[in-house]
Parts: structure tokens; C-alpha cells; sequence
């Protein structure tokens, strides 16, 4: 699939047409409070674009996992306030239980060019996420033209991402989506040398094809966090009593030789933070000892990379020209087991080199280190993120018209 031939909003004529958007309004809330507007604010420009350009705009999203039915705590009214006042206009909600209703044909229909109606949550119809032909026609009754702009749903084929574009007349990638795939698709398919990639996070399972496609992909692979430990082990390494996944000591040892087979430099920690037990909760205060890679004693763990493995990484980061970052180097969520992490997020944050952070906790670690607005990009979807660096096509993206 070539992503970059995939018709963009702005080639779509969309004066005085109805255009449905399908966002990604997923945003965390508390008590119906928005506690993060991130996505909202990720949205905006596609949106003022069409507004600006004389559509008549009809928003949708899945909010949370109502499981195919109404349930108030995931209705997306509190987006619909909250969007209306970023965009300083009124934004029409139109609540029905069954998304596309009598209040949301009634809206649609009474639309100006240039006006804004949001549909309520698609998930509270069960075909959505089964990508049923019925809701996939009644979402497209609405709208002549389609933009999917909800790079963080692009790797689920849905009715809102995928189905409705076969039965409208045009479809087309958001700028946000647009976006992921300029900065995500560049890194992993042409990526400026040396490219670097850093993976962290728990489990060497959940990103066994991450590593294999970025074997083929990257100058360097730095593996840090809880999946480090499978490949330490795999060395012939005691690893004490850290975060095993014994039945993936094997792959991890077929991916060191690959590595040195195609010249791909794989780095691994060299030293660790270990402790006596995992904190609880997870960030009291914690006693730590900083000891060698190869020295963790057995009944010790290790829940962070040490400051030589910090450096270590940061001084490859400062060679390259590409980095793409995802999962955390340890249990950020502990102060004192947040260096190895911070470290990096430094490390990225100084360097000139594009840099991409691929979503979820690292995303997270990131903004609240303040360093957001160094990165040259930081992904908004998590899933669709990996999907995509696992080489993976994504069928929200595929669906998309071609130029
Ligand atoms: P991202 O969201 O950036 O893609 P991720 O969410 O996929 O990353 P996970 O696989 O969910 O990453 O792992 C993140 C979790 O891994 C964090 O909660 C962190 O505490 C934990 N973690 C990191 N290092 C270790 C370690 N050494 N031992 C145990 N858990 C760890």
C-alpha cells in the first residue's frame, strides 16, 4: 500500500457538501469531566479547514467501550461543549441512542454551509466495531463526502473508520492523519540515517513483529524496560527475580544473532536499578541498589536501566538522525525508578535529529516531563502507532480513495 497516494481533505471539493469526519474524541474523562483535550485540540484543523471551506461538518467517535449500547458515561455531549468553544462556534449534538436518529437526520438536514453537528458515541451501535454493512449505510446516508481523521482508531476496521468509505462518493485522510503517516510512514519506510529506535515497556510478547520489522528497518535497536530482561537472560544472564517471559528467551536469542547478521547495532542495558520487591503502590518510596547487567543477584530486581545504560543510549540518540521512541525504559510511574526514562526523554528532547514517540506511556512520560513541544512528533494513537511500525497495513488508512 502506498500511504502517500492516498487522497488528503484537501483534495476534496467540499463547498456546500456534506462531510462526515470521523475523529478520534476518546479523550479521558473524570466524573464527565475532560481531563485531557489533547485529542480535541489534534482535531481542530481538519475541522476549521472544512469550516473555512464551506462544508457542512458532521463529527464522529467512539468515546471509551459502551460495548454497542447507550450508556450515558460515555456520551460524547461534554466533547461537543468543549469543542464548541475551541472552535468559537456552536457545535449541534445530536444525542441519539441509535447515532445516526430522527435528532441527528433533523440536524443534518437543517445544516448551513459551514456548521458543525457532532453524532453521539458509534459505539453505542453494536455493528460498529463488526463493521456491519447497516450502520456503515446509515452513517453514509448522512454525508456526501468522508474524511477519516482518527489515526488512533486506523488500525481497527470499523464501520466509522473503514466501512462507511465504500458507500460514499469520496473519501480522504485527515491533516492528522495525514500527519501520523508523514512522520511515522518517513521514519520507518525512509528514514533519514542513522535511524534509532528505542522500544521499552513490560512485555517482549506484546512487540515481538515491532522488533522484527524494525530489525530490518532501523541502524540501531535499543531495548530498554521490563522486555530488556528476556534479552539479558538470553545472553546467559541471571536476571534475578525481574520481568521474565521465559517461552521468549529463545526468540530473543534468534533476534541477537539476526542482529549481528544484518549489522544492525542492538543495545541493551548495562546496568540496572534493582530492588528488594515491586513497590506498593507503585510509587512509594523504594530503596534501590545500582549493580552490573550481568550481576543482578537472585533475589533482586531490576525495575530501571542504571546511569551507565542512560548514558549509553543517550550517546547513540545523539548520533542519529531518526529516533522513534515507544514504551518506557522503567517503572515510570515511581520517582525513583523514572532516571532511566527521564534520561531519554532528555536525550531526545536536545537532539536535532526527528524525533517520533509512538503513544501510550511514553507519550504520556513525555508531556508530563515537559518536553512535548521538542519532539518533532508524538503520535496520538498508541495501537495504531505499533501496528504501524510492526509494518502492518492500516485498513482506516487503506480504505481511503487514491489520488
Ligand atoms: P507505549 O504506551 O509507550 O507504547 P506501552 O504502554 O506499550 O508503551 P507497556 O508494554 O504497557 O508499554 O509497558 C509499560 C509499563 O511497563 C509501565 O507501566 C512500566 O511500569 C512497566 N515497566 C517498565 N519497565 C519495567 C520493568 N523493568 N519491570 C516491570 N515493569 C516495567
Amino acid at each position: 500500500m502506498n500511504l502517500l497516494n492516498k487522497k488528503t481533505v484537501e483534495d476534496l471539493n467540499v463547498q456546500g457538501k456534506r462531510v462526515l469526519v470521523r475523529c478520534d474524541f476518546n479523550v479521558p474523562l473524570k466524573n464527565g469531566v475532560i481531563t485531557d483535550e489533547n485529542r480535541i485540540v489534534a482535531a481542530l484543523p481538519t475541522i476549521q479547514y472544512l469550516i473555512k471551506n464551506g462544508a457542512k461538518v458532521i463529527l464522529c467517535s467512539h468515546l471509551g467501550k459502551p460495548k454497542g449500547e447507550p450508556k450515558p458515561e460515555f456520551s460524547l455531549a461534554p466533547v461537543a461543549v468543549r469543542l464548541s468553544e475551541k472552535l468559537g462556534c456552536e457545535v449541534v449534538f445530536a444525542a441519539d441512542d441509535v447515532v445516526v436518529g430522527d435528532n441527528a437526520r433533523k440536524a443534518v438536514a437543517e445544516m448551513k454551509d459551514g456548521e458543525v453537528v457532532l453524532l453521539q458515541n458509534t459505539r453505542y451501535r453494536a455493528e460498529e466495531t463488526k463493521n456491519g454493512e447497516a450502520f456503515s449505510k446509515d452513517l453514509a446516508s448522512l454525508c456526501d463526502l468522508f474524511v477519516n481523521d482518527a489515526f488512533g482508531a486506523a488500525h481497527r476496521a470499523h464501520c466509522s473508520t473503514v466501512g462507511v468509505a465504500s458507500f460514499v462518493e469520496e473519501s480522504a485522510n485527515g491533516y492528522l492523519m495525514a500527519k501520523e503517516i508523514k512522520f511515522l510512514g518517513n521514519a520507518v519506510e525512509n528514514p533519514v540515517r542513522p535511524f534509532v529506535t528505542i522500544l521499552g515497556g513490560a512485555k517482549v510478547a506484546d512487540k515481538l513483529n515491532v522488533i522484527e520489522n524494525l530489525l530490518n528497518k532501523a541502524d540501531t535497536l535499543i531495548i530498554g524496560g521490563g522486555m530488556a530482561y528476556t534479552f539479558l537472560a538470553a545472553k546467559g544472564y541471571s536476571v534475578g527475580t525481574s520481568l521474565l517471559d521465559a517461552e521468549k528467551i529463545d526468540y530473543c536469542r534468534e533476534m541477537l544473532v539476526r542482529a549481528e547478521q544484518k549489522g544492525v547495532k542492538l543495545l541493551l542495558p548495562v546496568d540496572c536499578k534493582i530492588v528488594a520487591s515491586f513497590p506498593d503502590p507503585i510509587d512509594a518510596p523504594i530503596d534501590f541498589e545500582v549493580v552490573n547487567a550481568d550481576a543482578i543477584p537472585a533475589d533482586k530486581m531490576s525495575l530501571d536501566i542504571g546511569p551507565k545504560t542512560a548514558e549509553l543510549f543517550a550517546n547513540e540518540v545523539k548520533l542519529a538522525k531518526t529516533v522513534v521512541w515507544n514504551g518506557p525504559m522503567g517503572v515510570f510511574e515511581n520517582p525513583v525508578l523514572a532516571e532511566g526514562t527521564i534520561a531519554v526523554a532528555k536525550a531526545l528532547a536536545q537532539t536535532d535529529a526527528t524525533t517520533i514517540i509512538g503513544g501510550g506511556d511514553s507519550a504520556a512520560a513525555v508531556n508530563t516531563l515537559g518536553f512535548g513541544d521538542k519532539m518533532s512528533h508524538i503520535s496520538t494513537g498508541g495501537g495504531a502507532s505499533l501496528e504501524f511500525l510492526e509494518g502492518k497495513e492500516l485498513p482506516g488508512i487503506a480504505a481511503m480513495s487514491d489520488k
